[in-house]
């Protein structure tokens, strides 16, 4: 009997970091960044960041290109963007704790928007930020604009034996695969989106589906939700996103990645904890 649900930690409770969405004017921010406890996050422009030290104390006057992020236990976290970070990895390459995820992807979502968003997408003015950084007002016809998300499907597709569908992508490193994946369209419904992706990409026609929960990915700006569901079919890759893909046992799994010939998502993503709790036999079953 496989367990209804899914613990996709760090995600999947109340959030460590409170926003802190009251005091984003500027005289609250300027105190927070002046606080003795406030702790800045430097991430570069590969979004690499460094575990030790996570974040750094704050100095001197508040720049104008940090976001202040909110509080987790009330010390004040900041963002903001460097040319380098010597050593450091990024959000794929640890399984973070909650404190760390939660701050990481705010300042990541928040900075990487900043970095995209120059001009004002009505009027071509330009754009003032405010509010911690997460408010952009035209500085031409007042407009205020918000950070933006690009919702995504992530489903673990499974075969009536359990088998899980694997793919690789052509634009990826050598033997690496995953689970199937895709953007949600404008006006398309996440469900409408998982049938159409799955049958696109994998020729595969979906039976049964169970949502699992969902993880922000600052690659640049997605929310992944994720899916496990069940399918029939017997599965061909397009050739064109995915570069060859099939149907894998538990068992041919941990063959591949013992030889090699499979390489799995790293730590960080939703991708590895499903195809973990699959593996684990901890994945909820698509049926009710
Ligand atoms: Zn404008």
């Amino acid at each position: 009997m496989s367990p209804s649900r899914l613990s996709l930690p760090p995600w999947d409770r109340r959030a460590l970091l409170d926003r802190d969405v009251e005091d984003r004017d500027p005289e609250s921010v300027q105190r927070a960044w002046a606080e003795d406890t406030a702790r800045l996050l430097r991430v570069d422009f590969e979004s690499r960041f460094t575990l030790d030290p996570f974040g750094i104390p704050t100095t001197g006057e508040l720049p104008d290109d940090v976001a202040f992020l909110g509080r987790v236990g009330g010390v004040a976290w900041f963002a903001q963007r460097v040319d380098r970070i010597e050593g450091g990895a990024t959000i794929r390459d640890f399984r973070l704790n909650d404190l760390q995820y939660q701050t990481v992807s705010a300042g990541l979502a928040v900075l990487n928007w900043h970095q995209n968003t120059r001009f004002c997408p009505r009027c071509g003015g330009q754009l003032r930020y405010t509010r911690g950084g997460f408010v952009a007002a035209c500085v031409i016809c007042g407009r205020e604009h918000f950070p933006r998300t690009d919702p995504a499907i992530i489903v673990a597709v499974l075969d009536q034996s359990d088998r899980l569908f694997l793919a690789h992508q052509s634009v990826w490193a050598k033997n690496r695969v995953s689970i199937l994946a895709g953007f949600i369209e404008a006006g398309e419904s996440a469900e409408n989106a998982l049938y159409r992706e799955v049958a696109e990409e994998a020729k595969l026609e979906i039976e049964a589906y169970r949502f699992l929960g969902s993880q922000p990915w600052p690659f640049s700006r997605s929310l992944m939700l994720g899916y496990v569901a069940r399918s029939h079919s017997s599965g061909q890759v397009d050739r064109v996103e995915l570069e060859w893909g099939n149907w894998y046992s538990r068992n041919d799994v941990d063959r591949g990645v013992a030889t090699g010939a499979l390489n799995l998502p790293g730590p960080g993503s939703i991708a590895a904890q499903v195809i973990s709790a699959w593996r684990t036999g901890t994945l909820p079953a698509p049926e009710d």
